[in-house]
């Protein structure tokens, strides 16, 4: 069953140490030193580790299901990573990225009967309320998704910004918060535009 991991980690070791182009070896003799953190959905579709293709030492990783940052509380397994990050290191954007055909998105819009997964989700339902109210009466359930998708963005980019490092590293100019959302039907990665009040597809690095 777990052949498939063990392939991909020898490949990992023949391109990363073996090969002489490889980076693992001075990543481990000199620390890392990451410019971003992810919060992302645990989607296997839609890992940053995979979408990004990543040189090793590239982010910090958090997931939760649906991207959803819930509002701070000390002692959360986010609150530390996140002072880690950028209190311990320099991290300069942290990223919430979320994706279509969420499956925790469609599993809070349809009211999933699972106890445990719902408590974790009703965090974002005033996103989901949110989401309603733009879709409008005569909405679909796929656009219901597609605002949902979004507006639970939005909401944790705001979440996060009460976590006291985020906070400070805000007041002080060293990071930036991107709301973005992988369009998994399309191949293509959306950020929200504060101008525009929408979620713009991100074309090249000089769109930021
Ligand atoms: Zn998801």
């Amino acid at each position: 069953m777990v052949q498939t991991l063990i392939d991909g980690f020898k490949n990992f070791v023949e391109k990363e140490y073996t090969c002489h182009m490889g980076t693992m070896t001075e990543l481990v003799e000199k620390g890392q030193d990451p410019d971003y953190f992810i919060v992302s959905c645990i989607d296997s579709r839609s890992n940053p580790g995979t979408i990004f293709h990543p040189a090793p030492g590239t982010f910090f990783a958090h997931k939760a299901m649906g991207a959803i940052v819930r509002p701070y509380r000390q002692g959360t397994a986010l609150a530390a990573a996140l002072q880690f990050a950028l209190e311990h290191n320099k991290v300069r954007e942290i990223i919430i990225l979320g994706h279509t055909s969420c499956g925790a998105i469609q599993a809070m819009v349809s009211g999933i009967d699972d106890e445990e997964i719902s408590s974790f989700l009703d965090v974002a339902r005033h996103g989901l309320e949110k989401a309603r109210q733009k879709c409008g009466e005569s909405c679909t359930l796929e656009a219901l998704h597609r605002h949902a998708e979004e507006e639970i963005i939005l909401e944790s980019a705001e979440n996060i910004k009460q976590y006291p490092s985020v906070t400070r590293a805000l007041k002080g100019g060293r990071v930036n918060i991107r709301p973005w959302l992988f369009d998994m039907e399309n191949g293509t990665l959306l950020e929200y535009n504060e101008n525009k009040k929408q979620f713009l597809e991100i074309m090249d690095k000089e769109s930021l």
